[in-house]
């Protein structure tokens, strides 16, 4: 499903250059649940945004899906991301002058589906996350915990192939972590291929993989 070939991501800095990610050479098959670990600063996030098509200013090569991502336009990579890709974003990212409901509305706008069928498949989604009352509200009405809970319920809402989720738990308390945790790996063994950043060694017992980073580089 992905396969880089000596990805690096490189930042300009005074006086040089500073490599936030540094060859980077990685294959993932469709169905892991695979966990990426490592130290703050270590290059976890930045890999998983080029992973999800949220940064494309890096060098090597990424196939996702058959597809060579470092040849393709913008366009295409867009489409790519919206067909195939649910992101949960570590700050959330939520859409602040759209309601939670229309927040979740937003990731199957991009599938042909009928208004109908739209309606019935978030309200699932927000009786499965139990935020049914919550759904008229906007993002700064709601805690941190419930802004990530929407985050988590917007990446699955419209059945992607593939999770990328930027530690999904961390502001939610352990039971509710330990909720979404096992929703991944029952979403994985249906055969959605799932990969978290995480810092919890608990929320990597749920993955079958973990891949280590530190100073940019992956390590064994
Ligand atoms: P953590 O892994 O601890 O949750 P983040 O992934 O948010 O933290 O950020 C890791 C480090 O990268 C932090 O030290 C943060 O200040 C730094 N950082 C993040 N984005 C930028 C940026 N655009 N420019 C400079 N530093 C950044
Ligand atoms: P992690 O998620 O493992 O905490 P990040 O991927 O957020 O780490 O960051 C990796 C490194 O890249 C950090 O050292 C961070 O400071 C650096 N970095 C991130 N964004 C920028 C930026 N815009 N300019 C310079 N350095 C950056």
């Amino acid at each position: 499903m992905i396969t880089l070939r000596n990805v690096e991501k490189v930042y300009p800095l005074k006086g040089g250059v500073f490599y936030a990610l540094r060859n980077i050479n990685l294959t993932i098959k469709e169905g892991e649940f695979v966990s990426i670990m490592g130290p703050s600063g270590s290059g976890k996030s930045t890999l998983l945004h080029i992973l999800g098509l949220h940064d494309s200013a890096w060098n090597g090569e990424f196939d996702l899906l058959g597809q060579p991502v470092h040849k393709l336009d913008k366009k295409k990579r867009f489409e790519l991301q919206k067909k195939h890709i649910g992101f949960v974003f570590q700050s959330y990212h939520l859409l602040d002058d759209l309601t939670v409901y229309e927040n979740l509305e937003i990731p199957l706008s991009y599938r042909d589906m009928p208004k109908k069928e739209r309606e019935s498949v978030v309200c699932d989604v927000l009786d499965r996350f139990a935020i049914v009352g919550k759904k008229d509200l906007y993002p700064n009405q709601l805690s941190g915990g419930q802004q990530q809970l929407v985050g988590v319920a917007r990446a699955l809402v419209a059945k992607p192939s593939l999770i990328l989720a930027d530690e999904p738990t961390g502001n939610l308390h352990s039971d509710q972590g330990r909720e979404i945790m096992q929703l991944f790996k029952k979403l994985n063994s249906e055969g959605t291929t799932i990969i978290q950043v995480t810092h919890s060694a608990e929320n990597a017992t749920y993955g079958s993989r973990v891949i280590r980073l530190a100073d940019g580089m992956m390590v064994v």
